[in-house]
């Protein structure tokens, strides 16, 4: 039997729950999908400093667990489906079909998609046969195997300073190799980053290869000026270079960038009526978490306002 539903909203990061939390408390019939844990990549973060409320920080598997009890307690169904398709059905009503691995079509008048982004890989060889033997794209899952040892950090950006900065608990160096001449990453961690004498830093330099037998050993880098190359030791490397947006599943539905992220108004509505999108998967400026909340609370309030006029309900 199908199973249907006002708003069902595709992914369970901070996005994805906040807009859960909100459909429920305004009383729509919401079912939530998420592939794995609901948390997305806070659950993979150590730290959390700028999210507003928590002086000292906060531990990111302890936020993840606190918003999904929240959107639990006002009422919210998750599912663990991976989505593979969602499709827009003729009818009497608007309605959208979503086919998700192991499950019945589920049916629903509105869609909020919070699916968020996957790790980038480098693409060199190596880095493929080392994975999960020296090569890691989570600091915060790995870093503790590294003790005493040497590692290499490849990226410039806000995960690749704060996942430097945490390593340092663990290993005795940590280096750096950015393609650029200046870091991307928000200054407070650059100043942090700058100041720690476990940290080294191989700027205007790229990556072309991890060696190593059983596991990894070293990252052969080379000068983007220059072009010479040299190899750096290392027992790990982390590869945190970015993200790209988990939006296949809704290619050809809703209108996307060149990159794949969804296209997005300031109330979260997509190019599809009745679609809206939240969080790391559409296209804005600045991917943190409270914007990703944020998000998902306006993705929620216009899904619901999209499902009530579709069903008659006026405000005066
Ligand atoms: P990002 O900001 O896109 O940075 C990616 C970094 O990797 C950049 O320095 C980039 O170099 C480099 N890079 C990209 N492709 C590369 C390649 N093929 N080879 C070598 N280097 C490459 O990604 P992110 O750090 O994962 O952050 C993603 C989003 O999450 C950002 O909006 C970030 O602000 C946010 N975030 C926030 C926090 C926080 O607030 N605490 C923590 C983590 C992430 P270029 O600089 O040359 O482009």
């Amino acid at each position: 039997m199908k199973e249907s539903y006002e708003i069902v909203i595709i992914g369970g990061g901070p996005a994805g729950l906040t807009a859960g939390l909100y459909a429920c408390r305004a009383r729509m019939k919401t079912l939530l999908l998420e592939k794995a844990l609901c948390g997305g990549q806070i659950l993979v973060t150590d730290t959390i400093e700028n999210f507003p409320g928590f002086p000292e920080g906060i531990k990111g598997p302890d936020l993840a667990e606190w918003m999904f009890k929240q959107a639990s307690h006002a009422g919210l169904e998750v599912k663990a489906l991976e989505v593979a398709k969602v499709a827009s059905k003729k009818g009497s009503q608007p309605l959208f079909s979503i086919d998700a691995t192991g499950a019945e079509t589920i049916e629903t008048l509105s869609i909020i998609i919070a699916s968020g982004a996957n790790w980038n890989a480098l693409g060199i060889p190596g880095e493929k046969e080392l994975t999960g033997r020296g090569v890691s794209y989570c600091a915060t899952c790995d870093g503790p195997l590294f003790k005493g040892k040497e590692v290499v950090v490849i990226g410039g950006g806000d995960t690749a300073i704060e996942d430097a900065l945490f390593l340092t608990k663990f290993a005795g160096k940590v280096t750096v190799v950015h393609r650029r001449g200046r870091l991307r990453a928000t200054k407070i961690l650059q100043e942090r980053a700058l100041a720690n004498s476990r940290i080294e830093f191989s700027f205007n330099s790229v990556a072309t290869a991890i060696s190593g037998t059983k596991r990894c050993e070293g990252v052969t880098v080379k000068d983007v000026n220059t072009g010479a190359e040299h190899t750096i030791k290392a027992s790990g490397v982390f590869v945190l270079i970015g993200m790209s947006p988990n939006s296949g599943f809704a290619k050809g539905v809703v209108t996307m960038d060149e990159k794949g992220y969804i296209v997005c108004d300031d109330d979260m509505k997509t190019s599809a009526d009745g679609i809206f999108a939240c969080g790391d998967v559409r296209k804005k400026s600045l991917r943190q978490v409270v914007t990703a909340a944020g998000d998902g609370a306006t993705a929620a309030f216009s899904a619901q306002h999209y499902v009530e006029r579709l069903k008659g309900v006026e405000y005066k």
